[in-house]
């Protein structure tokens, strides 16, 4: 998987590809579907809701850039197959899901695979992490109608919030680069397609 999608496809930092070689995708989907943990495909991974493709999970972890330090705010839980990447790449992961099942259920996992430096909370992440602190990264692993405005308050000087942005069924994959004084730089990355961000400060639920 690692080689023949992510290396082929461009992804380099050394970094992301030994963690993505440890974290094993299997561990993440149901038994039923373990054949399929290595295809280059999301997954479903109850609730309606999916575990990302490989690439993607690469991609953005790329994208993040970090060195060891930060502090990240994940939006998403989901599985916690992303979250457990994060979780070895920087310092702590601060990891916020809405539904109930999947959080329970990645925490769990997180635990039995010794890993520590997670942070899980039950709710609606479009509300930013629901004390007051700044992040030097967040990442938004479901797409929203528009970039929440308390994400972008809890983003630290120099930060990055990475976030799918557009319609329900085609997003742009957005870079924000929170500058010195305070001011916000854009980039897009590429197009991408998740489930959508449900909550106060996204999408409404169906
Ligand atoms: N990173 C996950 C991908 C999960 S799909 C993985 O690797 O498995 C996106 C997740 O975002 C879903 O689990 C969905 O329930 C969750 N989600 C959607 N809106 C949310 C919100 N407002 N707050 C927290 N989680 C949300």
């Amino acid at each position: 998987m690692v080689q023949t999608q992510l290396v082929q496809r461009g992804i380099n930092d050394p970094r992301v590809l030994a963690v993505m070689r440890g974290v094993l995708r299997h561990l993440f989907v149901d038994e039923a579907l373990a054949g399929r943990a290595y295809s280059d495909s999301a997954l479903p991974i109850g609730e309606g809701q999916t575990i990302s493709q490989p690439f993607i999970v690469a991609r953005m972890t790329e994208s993040l850039q970090l060195v060891g330090d930060e502090e990240v705010l994940e939006i998403g839980t989901g599985s916690g197959y992303q979250t457990a990447v994060l979780a070895g790449l920087c310092k702590k992961v601060y990891t916020i899901e809405r539904h109930t099942k999947l959080a329970d259920k990645a925490r769990r996992k997180l635990r039995n695979l010794n890993i520590h430096n997670v942070i899980y909370r039950n709710g609606d992440g479009t509300l930013g992490w629901p004390e007051d602190r700044l992040f030097d990264r967040i990442l938004v692993t479901a797409g929203a109608p528009v970039v929440p405005e308390s994400l972008i308050d809890q983003l630290s000087i120099g930060g990055f919030l990475l976030i799918p942005e557009g319609g329900a069924d085609c997003q742009e994959l957005v870079r924000l680069i929170k500058q010195e004084d305070g001011s916000i730089k854009r980039e897009i990355l590429e197009m991408c397609r998740f489930v959508p961000l449900v909550g106060a400060k996204g999408w409404a639920e169906t």
